[in-house]
């Protein structure tokens, strides 16, 4: 079993169950390390429904170190980051301030569009899809330049809703990101809770992780869990993913340190 690098905890207020259920979870399925990678506290305001402020920050540390002592799985503590413009005001300084083991990377906004959001759908019917992507990979491409995080969280998520472009049209606007996310030595997730949307499909496309296994960029997996029941949820089939798009090997983590593993 791969290690899970994506999961939530009732703090971002939009998860549920104890923390200590989720390690349970991942033990019971043969998951040898999870990492928490709950949504990043955002003193300016950004998204506050959807995350922890920053003076629950120390709840969260208590809460990930209740189980740090668990061997069976290692318990990593990471965090979630989204990238949005202005933000590295406070993350350039604070991910440095912190322990983590795992910065994973996201953008969930558009302009001032959470686009992923779960009553996005229409929305998605009414705009330029294509416009969409391309402002959206723009934002993918700034976020690797910064060089603030590690792993960039499911890569494709505009295609949330089953939105896309052709094939021409997402190469022509995936690869540049891709090129600068393996000039920040950066790794990508598959994220399989693009299984349990509308488009019924891991994050990202096979499309997608072919163009990112040409640029040797390494692999992570992670089950985006809101609840323990989603611990290791389909990874069966990202494992499949990935030896079908030609890797080999995964990226495990330690204090924002890489290895590569087989898988
Ligand atoms: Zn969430
Ligand atoms: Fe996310
Ligand atoms: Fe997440
Ligand atoms: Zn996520």
């Amino acid at each position: 079993m791969q290690a899970d690098y994506h999961m939530h905890t009732v703090l971002c207020k939009h998860a549920e169950g104890d923390i200590a259920e989720y390690v349970e979870a991942a033990r019971k399925k043969g998951i040898p390390e999870i990492c928490f990678t709950d949504h990043v506290p955002a003193p300016d305001g950004y998204d506050a429904i959807n995350r922890m402020t920053l003076d629950q920050f120390p709840a969260y540390k208590e809460l990930v170190a209740k189980v740090r002592d668990s061997q069976n799985p290692a318990v990593l503590f990471g965090i979630e980051a989204d990238y949005y413009e202005g933000c590295q005001d406070f993350l350039s300084k604070w991910l440095h301030q912190q322990k983590f083991d795992l910065v994973l990377g996201s953008v969930h906004f558009i302009g001032k569009w959470g686009f992923d959001g779960p009553d996005e759908m229409k929305t998605w019917a009414a705009v330029n899809v294509a416009e969409a992507w391309r402002e959206y990979f723009k934002s993918v491409g700034k976020l690797a330049d910064t060089g603030m995080y590690d792993v960039f969280g499911h890569l494709d998520l505009p295609k949330k809703f089953g939105f896309r472009p052709s094939d021409k049209q997402q190469k022509e606007m995936v690869q540049p990101a891709l090129d600068r996310i393996a000039a920040a030595g950066m790794a990508i997730e598959l994220n399989t809770s693009g299984l349990r949307r509308p488009v019924k499909e891991i994050y990202p496309s096979p499309l997608i992780l072919q163009l990112a296994h040409e640029r040797e960029i390494p692999i992570t997996f992670g089950s985006d869990s809101h609840a323990p029941s989603q611990v290791g949820f389909n990874f069966s089939e990202a494992l499949k993913l990935a030896r079908d798009c030609g890797y080999t090997q995964c990226a495990r983590f330690r204090q924002r340190g890489k290895t590569l593993v087989g898988l």
